[in-house]
Formats: C-alpha cells, structure tokens, sequence
C-alpha cells in the first residue's frame, strides 16, 4: 500500500487555520507555511481482540453494519494498546479480559475516505464468561472459526484464516 494516491490531505493547517500547506507526497506529510508545523498522515492504531473457545470465535456487529468484526475499536491518542483493548472489551461487552499475546500486525482501510488502520491483534480469553453486550453492539455471537458469518475488514479475514495459530 502506498500513500502516494492518499485523497485525505487536509486543505486547511489544523493548528493555525492557514490554507498554505504544502504536500509531502513522498513521506506522506504536510507542512505548514504559517506555522511550520509538520503532519505525518499515519494510519490510525486500533486493537482486536481475538477469543476462540472451543473452536468458535466470539465476534460483534455494530448497528447498521451487516458484517462482522472482532470486539476492539481504536486506541485514545496516547493510550498503550493493551490498556486500550481492555478499555474497548468493557465498553463494548463489559467483559473482563486476559491479554494472552500479540498475534499479528496488519494495516487495512476503513471507513468511506478510505483511512489506513493499522491494526494490532492480540490473544485474549475471557476471565468471566459473562458477557453484556453496550448499545453500540446490534449482536455478538459464537461462530465456527471455519464458518463464520461476513467479515467487516480483510484483516480480520486473514487473521481468522490462520485461528488454528492462535486456539
Ligand atoms: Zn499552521
């Protein structure tokens, strides 16, 4: 992937308003003429959380989304990934979770601008098996880690597609 056809370049400075910014196209950054403050257009960090009890996965579906995703979401600017998971696993489940390990690191896209996420997959087991699904959650359910249902990202598909790896 290469962010040389990256649409998402803002026309305005966000620190000081000026319309003078000038493109990096190489490095994938701005500076401001203004200001001179610089920008790198990385790919947003999120986490997911991927639990398999025997043999079935534990995904979640947003409302208004038909497709399925591991529980997780983005991290808080700053926040340590791992805190981040366990923040977004409460929120999203109320669950209590176990970090078990990182699995895999995967940049993927999201959302209608085309963003880049870069996408950390841990490990996770549930330390209680009760689970509350937030209002931000339509669903979750159980699946056969060899038959789920529409996946949401191709990161998620990849990482599901090795599971024998992370059981
Ligand atoms: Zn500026």
């Amino acid at each position: 992937m290469n962010g040389k056809e990256n649409k998402n370049y803002p026309l305005y400075c966000q620190f000081c308003g000026s319309n003078e910014v000038e493109r990096n196209l190489a490095e994938v950054s701005f500076t401001c003429r203004q200001c001179k403050r610089k920008v790198f257009l990385n790919s947003k960090p999120a986490v997911c959380a991927v639990i398999i009890k025997d043999n079935k996965v534990l995904l979640v579906r947003s409302h208004g989304r038909k497709s399925w995703d591991f529980p997780g979401g983005f991290l808080v600017y700053g926040e340590p990934p791992e805190e981040g998971l366990k923040r977004e696993l409460k929120e999203e489940l109320a669950a209590e979770i176990k970090i078990e390990g990182l699995v895999d690191a995967i940049v993927d896209v999201y959302g209608k601008y085309h963003d880049f996420s870069f996408n950390l997959f841990y490990k996770v087991s549930l330390v209680s098996s009760e689970i509350r699904p937030a209002s931000e959650i339509a669903e979750y359910g159980w699946f056969d880690i060899d038959h789920y249902p529409a996946i949401a990202f191709k990161s998620t598909v990849d990482v599901l597609s090795v599971s024998d790896r992370y059981k």
